[in-house]
């Protein structure tokens, strides 16, 4: 049985549970994060960019209007016992921040924000096959909400529900994962991913000012790209929209994410990218990435949370 950390305790998961009246339920006014913890092979583990992806619930809160009832190292702490709670090295922790009174509130009520973190065993998001030969994506009709029309570098719950549907429709087509474009018809990032791609050794991501969320994988991704420009071959790092066209004849083209990690992509609406497979500036930069969340090479201190010795 899964252990949960709520609001200070932790509890079994069935233990663990919201009002069927919790406003967030109703209307969407939540916020969370994805994060992952790392086996570094020698009973040590990592989480991380923990410090990070705090910050970035923190962020999503304020922007909602939300105070966060604990603070940040109070959460931190919690991120690391709720994973050795559950017995976990490699683990993926989500934590939740929600309103709930156990009463219907109307659309201006405010009631009490509560915190909930869960952590579990995830794998690849995309599989195993995704990781290492890529994913085929499809292009929705659904679109990432510009500026004017939603709060997008916010990891708000609400907002989730046009990415829900983009990857269950992908899915049911037959494709791995779903690409949103922005409402100029650039393509945004993927449902949970953001997108990158190559051509002629220039590596491409749309820039923060598009709606996106500003992914931490992207931005360690970058980190990456410009440490080891010339082993990974990269003559050139641009930060600007992606259109169709350009995508479709990239080189390369791959998703970051703390769930998809660095994920290839091999496929967009059944036309192949580059070869039809991984890509090789895209598998070195998932090699460096692999060995840097499992401290197998060097990371700015902060980004790296130890746990070893708590797991049980
Ligand atoms: N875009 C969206 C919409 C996401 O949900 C995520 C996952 N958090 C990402 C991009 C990637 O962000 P990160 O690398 O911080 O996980």
């Amino acid at each position: 049985m899964a252990t949960i950390w709520m609001d200070g305790k932790l509890l079994p998961a069935e233990q663990a549970r919201v009002s069927i009246l919790a406003h967030t339920l109703h209307y969407g006014v939540g916020v969370f994060e994805g994060i992952r913890s790392y086996d570094c092979g020698d009973g040590s583990a990592s989480v991380f960019r923990l410090d990070d992806h705090l910050q970035r619930l923190e962020d999503s809160a304020r922007i909602c209007g939300l105070k966060l009832p604990f603070l940040l190292p109070v959460l931190r702490d919690a991120c690391v016992e709720v994973l050795a709670a559950n017995g976990l090295l490699d683990g993926y922790l989500r934590p939740i921040v929600y309103q709930d009174d156990a009463r219907l509130g109307g659309l201006g009520s405010s009631p009490p924000v509560h915190v909930g973190i869960a952590a579990q065993a995830w794998g690849a998001y995309l599989g195993e096959d995704g990781l290492k030969n890529g994913i085929r994506t499809h292009i929705s009709a659904y679109r990432r909400s510009g500026l004017g029309s939603s709060l997008p570098k916010a990891k708000i719950t609400g907002q989730y529900v046009l990415s829900t549907l983009a990857k269950r429709e992908a899915i049911a087509l037959g494709f791995h994962e779903a690409l949103l474009m922005d409402d100029d018809g650039c393509i945004a990032e993927g449902s949970g991913e953001n997108l990158f791609i190559v051509r002629d050794g220039v590596l491409k991501t749309p820039p923060t000012s598009s709606p996106i969320l500003p992914g931490i994988t992207r931005a360690t991704t970058l980190h990456l790209a410009r440490r080891g420009a010339e082993t990974f071959g990269v003559s050139e790092i641009r930060e600007e929209p992606i259109t169709r066209g350009e995508l479709v004849t990239a080189d390369e083209a791959f998703f970051t994410g703390t769930a998809a990690e660095i994920t290839p992509i091999r496929e967009v609406d059944l036309q192949p990218i580059g070869k039809g497979g991984a890509g090789p500036m895209t598998l070195a930069l998932q090699k460096a990435y692999f060995e840097l969340v499992r401290g197998r090479s060097a990371a700015p201190a902060h980004w790296r949370t130890p746990f070893g010795a708590l797991v049980r």
